[in-house]
């Protein structure tokens, strides 16, 4: 087949992604919160969208299942990127990996002390990673739902997850005490089908860019005229 498929995730990444795939002339003819259709025509005939859980994204795309796709650098991380290329940050989707605690424990009297902290997370590399490089001992548990309940509920002294606005964790009586990283969305395409179907792909991913470089520019004038006025 040389038409192009697109892996996206229902909820933030897709309504993200629309504009930037508009530039490509990219418009699907379904909206997913409203069709049980996993896939999707657009207005390009070369062109379908497959609907794909976040986490499965980069599945998709590196056994080329999916040309093209989009992923949160959270997943990515975990996934390893194995197979991938990874051309493009879209400045989408954006949030922070934190250290959330429980309000009143003394996360940093507890590393001080040297003390074996159990930390929740469904993000385990990337916490193991941040942990070992802070030189604290954990227990790490897979968890694959609502993270701030491990605390309340006794099963971990902490946790590491996402936060944007922080009202989840307000609401949970939970704290966030530590940075881990920045969290946007990337383009990720397949090796092979770059080679294969390099001109297509090649132009879906300069009118991305474009998209995506414009909106930088009009943050940054934004940015600049706050500064100035
Ligand atoms: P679900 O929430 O349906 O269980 P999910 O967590 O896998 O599924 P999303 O919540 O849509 O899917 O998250 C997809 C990606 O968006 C994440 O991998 C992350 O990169 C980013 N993301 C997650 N939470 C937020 C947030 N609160 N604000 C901004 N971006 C986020
Ligand atoms: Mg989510």
């Amino acid at each position: 087949m040389d038409g192009i498929t697109i892996a996206l995730s229902k909820g933030r990444i897709f309504e993200e992604t629309l504009p930037l795939l508009a530039a490509a002339g990219i418009e699907p003819l379904e909206n997913p919160e409203t069709s049980r259709k996993l896939i999707i025509p657009t207005t390009r005939d070369d062109v379908r969208v497959v609907i794909v859980r976040a986490t499965d994204a980069p599945t998709y795309v590196q056994y080329g299942a999916a040309d093209i796709g989009v992923a949160g650098k959270d997943v990515l991380i975990e996934h390893g990127g194995e197979g991938l290329y990874q051309p493009l940050d879209l400045n989408i989707a954006k949030c922070r990996m934190m250290v959330a605690i429980p309000a009143g424990f003394d996360y940093e009297h507890a590393v001080r002390q040297g003390a074996r902290l159990k930390i929740a997370t469904k993000y385990i590399n990337i916490a193991r990673e941040h942990f070992a490089a802070k030189g604290v001992h954990v227990d790490l548990i897979k968890l694959y739902g609502s993270m701030e309940l491990a605390p309340l509920a006794g099963l971990a002294d902490a946790i590491v997850d996402l936060v944007s606005s922080g009202a989840t964790l307000k609401a949970n009586n939970l704290i966030a005490v530590e940075h881990v990283i920045d969290i946007s969305s990337r383009l990720i395409v397949n090796q092979a089908a770059l080679k294969l179907k390099r001109e297509k792909i090649v132009a879906i991913l300069d009118a991305i860019a474009g998209v995506v470089n414009a909106n930088a520019a009009k943050s940054a004038a934004v940015k600049s005229c706050a500064v100035s006025s």
